[in-house]
């Protein structure tokens, strides 16, 4: 049984149900419906996604498939082209009502029994294994169902993880950067803008626009979290702020119009929780969340359900070897995943000014090896594409320049190394479920997070405009 239907309860589901277990996934939502996310697909999401039998319904949508990224740091451009993986040589960036409802179809199509509208409310234990649970439905029935193996795939704030007793995570990141964001009508139809995403860092923020389906794009700011409720409080205000301080994002939405309300969020510290016991497993951000600043969240959140799915499958009525696999699976997901987490906490601190990675970009714009996009889609590490050596070039490139910040400079070189150095320690020392604190992580995180971070209040539908309400209390 699967406690939450969208990418990591799904992603979990559909390889127990190719391997012919039954397999019940039930959701508190229904389907289509929103949740807080933006949602940047790059290739290695859509391998996954093609993995899961779920691509070719994205693709029936039509969306602009993204193949240029532009990237700019203090007056350097650079524009990559998307390189393939597994034979996907483009992004996608496709709302969450249509991404979770083409996973919950193919769930459907695999054999998985999705259960809509239903709560987890409680475990059921059998000689202390977790033996199944209670669920209630918005209908009122109430009901047990009994399996060998029970998965949280319920999110940040998993039920599951707080029924098993894992709910406080053992290691953490403050976040930064609070994201803000809007759905527009696109106003550069028909241009290359359709096939490129944008990634500007302009001051403090961090700006990203992709073009979506239905002529729609979206455009989200990643500044500091502190500035979130500006945004709450007068959103129209704070959007002309916006175009005046951002003249590339001003460009980039003429002629769109003023937008409505932003969706934003606030406080979204990273971490990880122990993610596996007798008879349960946490899956997707139930068990793991890294900052939302790279958007890698989907990506893992798919690659790491549907290993666990592949994991339990042969040894699901064999309780020791089950729990054994999925004590594997946990270790293998956060060996695979912390080169990205590490990364994505850096990029969710508020550094202004950045010279060597000015000189990266200078690097990347002329395609001189592994680029930015090759980190985004996942075919290279953060610390393959930003090695010691190439480091090293860029701070000599940068302390040349004519009125070269050397302090600037050495400070992000010392911060950077700091973090390099802790994150191989770490690989190497290979320990399970490591609570010490890593140069990368931000002290000062909470759990649960005192800012109340929620879904859209109301669940627009499918036809609805996405960006009309806003999404998180106040
Ligand atoms: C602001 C923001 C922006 C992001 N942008 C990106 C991006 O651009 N690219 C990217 O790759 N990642 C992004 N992410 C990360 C990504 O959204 C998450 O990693 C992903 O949603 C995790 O999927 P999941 O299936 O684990 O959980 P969720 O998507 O949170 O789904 C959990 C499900 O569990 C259900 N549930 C909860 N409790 C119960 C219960 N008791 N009973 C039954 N059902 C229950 C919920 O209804 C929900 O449907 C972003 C995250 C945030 C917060």
């Amino acid at each position: 049984v699967v406690v939450g239907a969208r990418l990591a309860g799904c992603a979990t589901a559909i390889p127990l149900a190719r391997a012919g277990h039954r397999v019940v996934a039930i959701d508190r939502d229904r389907f289509p419906s929103n949740t807080l996310s933006t949602h940047g697909l790059f290739q290695g999401h859509l391998v996954e996604l093609r993995r899961l039998g779920a691509l070719d319904r994205l693709l029936a949508l039509d969306p602009p498939k993204i193949r240029r990224f532009h990237v700019y740091h203090l007056g350097q451009h650079a524009v990559e082209t998307a390189h393939a993986v597994d034979g996907i040589d483009y992004g996608l960036c496709i709302g969450r009502e249509e991404l979770d409802l083409a996973l919950v179809e193919s769930a459907r199509e695999a054999g998985v029994e999705v259960r809509e509208r239903t709560s987890a409310t409680s475990l059921l234990w059998e000689d202390g294994r977790a033996a199944g649970i209670r669920y209630r439905s918005r209908d009122g029935d109430e009901g047990e169902i009994r399996a060998p193996l029970v998965v949280g795939a319920d999110g940040r704030r998993s039920t599951v993880a707080r029924l098993v007793g894992a709910d406080v995570p053992y290691r953490g990141s403050r976040n930064g950067r609070g994201f803000v964001w809007w759905y527009l009508d696109d106003p550069k139809l028909g241009t290359r803008w359709r096939e490129t995403l944008t990634l500007w860092q302009i001051g403090e923020t961090h700006v990203m626009t992709a073009p979506m389906p239905h002529g729609r794009m979206i455009v989200i700011l990643m500044g500091p979290a502190e500035d979130v409720p500006l945004f709450r409080t007068d959103p129209r205000a704070m959007w002309e702020r916006v175009l005046r301080e951002h003249r590339h994002l001003a460009d980039r939405v003429a002629g769109a119009g003023a937008p409505g309300k932003p969706f934003t969020s606030r406080e979204m510290p990273a971490f990880f929780r122990a993610s596996s016991g007798s008879g349960w497993a946490l899956a997707g951000d139930a068990g793991h969340y890294k900052d939302a600043t790279i958007g890698q969240g989907i990506r893992d959140s798919l690659e790491w359900g549907r290993r666990l799915g592949e994991a339990a499958a042969p040894v699901l009525r064999d309780a020791p070897r089950l729990d054994e696999a999925l004590a594997r699976w946990e270790r293998a997901r956060d060996r695979a995943v912390l080169p990205t987490y590490h990364w994505a906490n850096m990029q969710s601190r508020i550094v202004l000014r950045q010279p060597i990675a000015v000189e990266a970009l200078r690097t990347f714009d002329r395609s001189c090896g592994p680029e930015l996009g090759d980190v985004l889609s996942r075919v290279r590490t953060p610390q393959q594409v930003f090695s010691p050596l190439r480091g090293m070039v860029w701070m000599a490139r940068a302390l040349r320049r004519p009125g070269a910040e050397r302090r600037t400079i050495l400070g992000n070189l010392v911060q950077e190394s700091l973090v390099q150095t802790h994150a191989r320690r770490e690989r190497l020392s290979n320990r399970f479920r490591p609570a010490r604190r890593s140069a990368s992580e931000t002290p000062g995180w909470t759990w649960p997070p005192r800012t109340q971070a929620s879904g859209p209040k109301a669940v627009p539908s499918a036809s609805e405009p996405v960006g009309a309400r806003e999404s998180e209390a106040a």
